[in-house]
């Protein structure tokens, strides 16, 4: 099978086997035509729409201004799902990591970052992972599916639930920022990222501003234009090696879309002035990737994109090969970095004791002895596989 044929041979789930539909990830015309079919007027769905995206509603019952009949038909027919959450961790950096069970019972993980100024949900695009990136422990999971636009739009519905984060005249926002940085390749499963992001950018909903939903691709190249011009969303790029020598070997996508053709397709993504740059994401590998020359290198190819550099110390999990660059050889990359024009770009590592880093997310997809399920149904232990033997 082919890389890019992974993008379709992965269905998201099948219906909701009572028949209901699942309001959450249908557009709006999709929406009024519900409504329609309904015998109801389509700018009702103006209102449903704030129920479910503003408000977070879940419950017909509430939807007070829609009227009874309407109301009653609505919750025969339909329902406003979230994924359910299957263990919760919280790190004493804040960081909280949830496991997420979809209605088939996969599951995949959510992050919420609290920082001063704002708050960022880190969210999965697939079960699992086609990529198999070397220092990733999402890579060592096989792809299971992909997620549906419910399931990613739904990460940060639910994650407003929990943080009580739900449209407030004046308040500050637990979650300003979305990233697509958790499980899976987005541009692997680009139909479905694409309705979930217009659902999660939606102003008079979920309202999360296009700049401030970052899109992480390893590259898949002829994704990368469209993501730009359909969706506008920022854009990062996992570079993590400046010869195709290494990266094949990292992050063997590269093979397919070598460093040459990902940077032209970065030249060219729409809408990149200095204000609005390409992030690219490094991960610090021990002796590996971290040279000085690796950083000229890096400079040089960087040269003529807008582009931030974000390097990330690599997060080691359990069984992983690589060891993170010292702090002074990331230093070292770094100053030569910013002598060339980029500024302060390491990544601070949050909810390390949680395994909730970068590149940590993996859930369980293998079914796993009795004994241990035992433990978790008993146990204090949560149900990551990472944290378990963390
Ligand atoms: N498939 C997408 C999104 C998921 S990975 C992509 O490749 O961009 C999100 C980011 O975490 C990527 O930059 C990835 O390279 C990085 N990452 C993965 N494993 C890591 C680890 N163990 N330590 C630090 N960063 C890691």
């Amino acid at each position: 099978m082919s890389i890019d044929s992974h993008s379709t041979a992965f269905a998201s789930p099948a219906a909701r086997a009572d028949g209901r539909t699942n309001l959450i990830g249908l557009s709006r015309p999709e929406l009024a035509a519900l409504l329609e079919e309904l015998g109801e007027a389509p700018f009702r769905a103006g209102q449903l729409w704030r129920w479910l995206y503003r408000r977070g509603a879940s419950d017909f019952t509430a939807m007070t201004d829609l009227g009874k009949t309407l109301r009653a038909k609505l919750a025969e027919r339909c329902v406003v799902d979230r994924p359910g959450i299957a263990s919760e961790q919280l790190s004493r950096d804040g960081t909280r990591k949830w496991l997420l069970a979809m209605v088939d019972g996969q599951k995949v993980e959510s992050v919420h970052i609290p920082e001063t100024e704002r708050g960022t949900l880190c969210i999965s695009s697939q079960v699992g992972c086609t990529l198999t990136c070397r220092f990733c422990h999402t890579g060592t999971q096989p792809l299971v599916r992909n997620l549906g636009p419910a399931e990613i739009a739904g990460q940060l519905m639910l994650a407003r639930d929990v943080l009580k984060d739900w449209y407030r005249e004046g308040d500050e926002r637990a979650v300003t920022n979305v990233v697509l940085m958790g499980m899976g390749e987005p541009l692997y499963n680009y139909d479905n990222v694409a309705r979930a992001v217009k659902v999660i950018t939606d102003g008079d909903g979920l309202a999360i501003s296009r700049r401030r939903v970052t899109l992480s691709t390893a590259g898949v190249v002829p994704q990368i234009r469209r993501c730009g011009e359909e969706l506008g969303v920022s854009l990062a790029i996992s570079l993590h090696a400046v010869t195709d020598e290494l990266r094949d070997r990292l992050v063997p996508l590269n093979k397919r879309y070598p460093i040459r053709a990902l940077l032209a397709a970065c030249r060219e993504y729409p809408g990149l002035n200095n204000a609005r740059r390409i992030t690219f994401e490094y991960v610090m590998l021990d002796g590996v990737n971290d040279s000085p020359a690796d950083a000229r290198e890096l400079v040089r190819l960087l040269r003529g994109i807008p582009a931030k550099v974000n390097l990330i110390p690599f997060n080691p999990w359990p069984g992983s090969a690589f060891a993170c660059s010292s702090p002074a050889a990331i230093d070292r990359f770094a100053d030569i970095l910013m002598n060339a024009g980029y500024a302060s770009p390491i990544r601070t590592p949050r909810g390390q004791d949680i395994l909730a880093a970068c590149g940590q997310l993996r859930s369980e997809s293998r079914r796993r002895p009795r004994h241990e399920r035992r433990a978790e149904l008993h146990g204090p232990e949560p149900a990551i596989a990472g944290a378990v033997s963390a």
